[in-house]
């Protein structure tokens, strides 16, 4: 039997899930950590509050989602002392997202001392990137220094949704091109060569690439200097602004895509242009990608959005036909699996991400244990 617990820490959040193979046992959400209003004061409250409500017999691993293993980090990794110092290193490349994870670490390590435990990375499915991708031609004894590259996240849904595509589709995965569109709240796409990342539209942190609920995406760098010089903004505030008060909130007033839908749907003129910026900035990162990869083999929609909106997934597509890419109506309506009508050159499909799943299956990987 190997039982893994897959934990998600947020910075007042932990999501968790016990699997049994593929099969989930027991799932949760403990929200508004050491807020007022919620359950638990703290890290430790929370994640004891799990380990007394699940049953932890058997548990053969814990399996930790990190965001930024930044480039020392290209695998899952078996937690020690070293890789937590490591981890730490990263902080500052990540200061939004590893506190968080460190902190589920730590108590997890003290809580079941004797259960090996994994950090599954974000960024590790990226570590394939070519240089040329990754590398921005900026000075380049500055990008040293300050390891400033691009590193990509949504790493496990990219790898799990691109590899489903290819099962999918009937074809072996390591000779398989697909454009992988995770579209969540935070949102990146990402080009798959046979099954390896080689491009994808998330930076040195989540911000860049495609529109998101509230982050910008690819905006110009200079609107910070303007921001700061210009408008008089402090640094944190542009940061803030741009991270979380950006995207279709910014646009609109409403990060859920379903909100902006409807406001579209009544005839309100931001929610239709946010939805046009969104969907064209998707149909540009396509069109990238085809030319990266030359041979495209599927190109995949995923996540809340990418999941559920036919409305997106059409528009995003549109006018491709002579590319050999199209989106039959009636399919897109139903949600099938492949959603092109039969026929066309690339196909399109929707596939469900499970990145607790990837994580699971990933720390069995690390440690060598059966599924
Ligand atoms: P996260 O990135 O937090 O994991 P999800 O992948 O669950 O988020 O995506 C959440 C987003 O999916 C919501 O903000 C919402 O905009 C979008 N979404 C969920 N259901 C629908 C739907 N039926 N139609 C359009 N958008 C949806």
């Amino acid at each position: 039997m190997s039982r893994v617990l897959v934990l998600n820490s947020g910075s007042s959040s932990v999501k968790y899930r016990l699997f049994d193979g593929a099969q989930t046992l027991a799932k949760g959400l403990i929200e508004r950590i050491g807020e007022s209003g919620g359950e638990v004061p703290d890290h430790r409250a929370a994640l004891q509050g799990i380990m007394d409500e699940i049953d932890l017999a058997g548990l053969a691993a814990v399996g930790h989602r990190v965001v930024h293993g930044g480039a020392d980090f290209t695998a899952p990794t078996v937690i020690d002392d070293q890789v937590v110092a490591r981890v730490e290193a990263l902080v500052p490349l990540a200061p939004l997202h590893n506190p968080a994870a460190l902190t589920g670490i730590e108590v997890a390590r003290k809580l079941l001392p004797e259960v090996p435990q994994v950090a599954v990375f974000d960024t590790a499915f990226h570590a394939t990137i070519p240089p040329e991708g990754v590398v921005w031609a900026i000075d380049k004894s500055l990008a040293e220094q300050w390891q400033i590259r691009r590193y990509g996240f949504h790493g496990t849904s990219h790898a799990y949704v691109s590899r489903r595509t290819a099962e999918v589709l009937g074809r072996d995965p390591a000779g398989t091109n697909v454009i992988t569109l995770h579209l969540g709240n935070g949102a990146s796409a990402c080009a798959v060569q046979g099954g390896r990342s080689v491009a994808t539209s998330m930076g040195m942190s989540p911000l860049p690439g495609l529109v998101m609920g509230t982050r910008s995406g690819d905006i110009d760098p200079t609107v910070i200097f303007h921001l700061h010089r210009v408008a008089g903004l402090p640094l944190d505030e542009i940061e803030d602004s741009l991270t979380r008060h950006a995207g279709l909130l910014g646009l609109t007033g409403a990060n859920d895509l379903r909100t902006v839908l409807e406001r579209r749907a009544a005839g309100d003129a931001d929610a239709t242009l946010a939805f046009d910026v969104y969907c064209r900035r998707i149909r540009e990162y396509v069109g990238a990608y085809l030319a990266v990869l030359g041979r495209v083999d599927a190109i995949t929609f995923t996540a809340g959005v990418g999941e559920n909106s036919p409305a997106v997934r059409a528009a995003s597509l549109s006018g491709l036909e002579p590319l050999g890419i199209a989106v039959d109506p009636a399919r897109n309506e139903r949600r099938e699996e492949i959603i092109s009508p039969p026929g066309t050159r690339i196909p399109v499909c929707v596939i469900p991400t499970d990145e607790e799943l990837e994580i699971a299956d990933q720390s069995r990987e690390a440690l060598s244990l059966p599924r």
